[in-house]
């Protein structure tokens, strides 16, 4: 197709361009009009010298002839802003209805669900083409440094068995298998811990992870993580790792790091100070909450396990393949002051929100086996739920850890979004349905009885 974008008219002075687009706005002045053409670029102006039957949001094909702009009308603040195209034709290639929402201007304004019920319209405004630019950049410069340290991308199922990071599993049923279920897995944990004994010194993966929580303003059912695993390989490693690829990162997003290297709290100093594990260092006097400002900060040391009053158990606080520290293994191999061992979890938070967490790994079958018993799990549990990870840590298994940092919020904090739904091209509702497309929703029956199911 012989198209120019309309910034790259921008060169083409006296000469003749086709352009394809959306029209973004008309000022009829009478006997010319200036129609703006906006397309995945940006927005040129083109001028008609004849009525055209044309309105808002309609896709054009225009001929024309590129011109300098007089002087007095060049337009600043537009990249294509000294030029215009001349239009000598014009064809509408699809007619639009009045939008039902408008599409210019922030739309903060305009009722969210119907924002997302029509999504396609909502995403035309031009914030929510620059928050997926952004999310675009954040993943391409993350990708980059990932790929510059020689990890290597590896995916892993999404149909799977459970993996407990703490939340309920979405189950999907099988067809082959009338009664049996598959779960979404809640992230990619275990695989990645298997591609460790494997030989995969380096994994990463944009990989998405599935829980069934509460929703809430922050939270969705689904949200993508970029999940990375080293072996041999230190908790300092990782986190220097880590810090380096957000500094680089930030960098590149022209942000400002308000602590270099980052400030490191154990969970008991942060409890302390900040009565959280989540906290803002940013002093809203003098940086004034400044969005471009990035308040990173570690936290370490925090508990291996928790007590659940309702069960009458231990249970883990993070996941349970999470390490003891190495001080702290004698008393969890004696089940000896269980609520005071520590961990090797590390979690990274960033202008009060948490936006990444990962752990050194039990790669001992025996402590990983005791980790499940003072849970509560039966030999029979372990046995079903977790054997091929205690049978794989018998063939050979490297040191090793890894950490998942979410894309969602840390996109959301770049953009200066408050809600992670604006940095996500269809997200879901606060209530749980799918924007665009009506899920959930009845299963036909045909379907149902496929899959052997009775909806009670
Ligand atoms: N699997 C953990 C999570 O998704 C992160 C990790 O420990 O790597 O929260």
């Amino acid at each position: 197709m012989n198209r120019t974008l309309a910034v790259h008219a921008n060169g083409l002075i006296g000469k003749k361009v086709t352009l394809f687009g959306w029209v973004d706005t008309i000022r009829d002045h009478g006997k010319i009009s200036f129609l703006d053409i906006k397309d995945s670029s940006g927005v040129i102006q083109t001028v008609a010298k004849k009525q055209y039957d044309v309105s808002p949001q309609d896709v054009v094909k225009i001929q024309g002839t590129v011109k300098k702009r007089p002087e007095n009308l060049i337009n600043k603040n537009l990249p294509t802003g000294e030029i215009e195209v001349e239009i000598e034709n014009l064809e509408i290639y699809s007619k639009a209805q009045t939008p039902p929402i408008p599409t210019e201007g922030d739309g903060y304004d305009i009722e969210e669900n119907l924002r997302l019920k029509f999504r396609y319209l909502d995403l035309r405004r031009q914030r929510l083409q620059k928050n997926l630019k952004i999310r675009h950049e954040i993943a391409k410069l993350f990708r980059a440094y990932l790929n510059g340290q020689d990890f290597i991308e590896i995916e892993t199922p999404y149909l799977s068995q459970t993996t407990p990071e703490g939340s309920r599993d979405f189950l999907v049923p099988s067809r082959l298998q009338p009664g049996k279920f598959y779960a979404l897995t809640q992230s990619p944990q275990q695989y990645k811990q298997l591609l460790m004994v494997a030989g995969f010194e380096k994994y990463y993966q944009f990989a998405r992870a599935f829980r069934d929580e509460d929703l809430r303003a922050d939270r969705g059912f689904e949200h993508t993580q970029v999940d990375i695993e080293m072996a041999f390989i230190e908790r300092e490693d990782i986190m220097k790792l880590i810090e380096d690829m957000y500094k680089s990162t930030a960098k590149s997003l022209g942000k400002k790091v308000l602590k270099d290297p980052f400030p490191i709290f154990t969970y008991e100093e942060a409890m302390k100070k900040f009565k959280a594990d989540k906290f803002d260092l940013r002093n809203p006097s003098a940086d004034g909450k400044n969005d471009d400002v990035l308040a990173f900060a570690w936290v370490v040391d925090f508990p291996l396990l928790e007590y659940d009053e309702k069960e009458k158990h231990y249970t883990f606080s993070h996941n349970p393949f999470c390490a003891p520290k190495e001080e702290d293994v004698a008393n969890l191999m004696a089940s000896k002051n269980l609520d005071k061992l520590l961990s090797y979890q590390y979690d990274l938070v960033l202008n009060g929100e948490e936006i990444a967490g990962g752990s050194i790994r039990i790669t001992k079958p025996q402590i990983q086996r005791q980790v499940f018993k003072v849970m509560g799990y039966t030999d029979e549990k372990i046995e079903k739920d977790f054997s091929h990870l205690l049978n794989a840590y018998k063939y050979g298994a490297p040191p090793h850890g890894g950490i998942a940092l979410g894309l969602d919020r840390f996109a959301a904090i770049i953009a200066g979004e408050k809600s992670i739904r604006e940095v996500i091209a269809f997200p879901m509702t606060g209530s749980g349905q799918t924007a665009v497309m009506d899920a959930p929703s009845a299963a036909d029956p045909q379907t149902l009885k496929e899959l052997k199911l009775k909806v009670s």
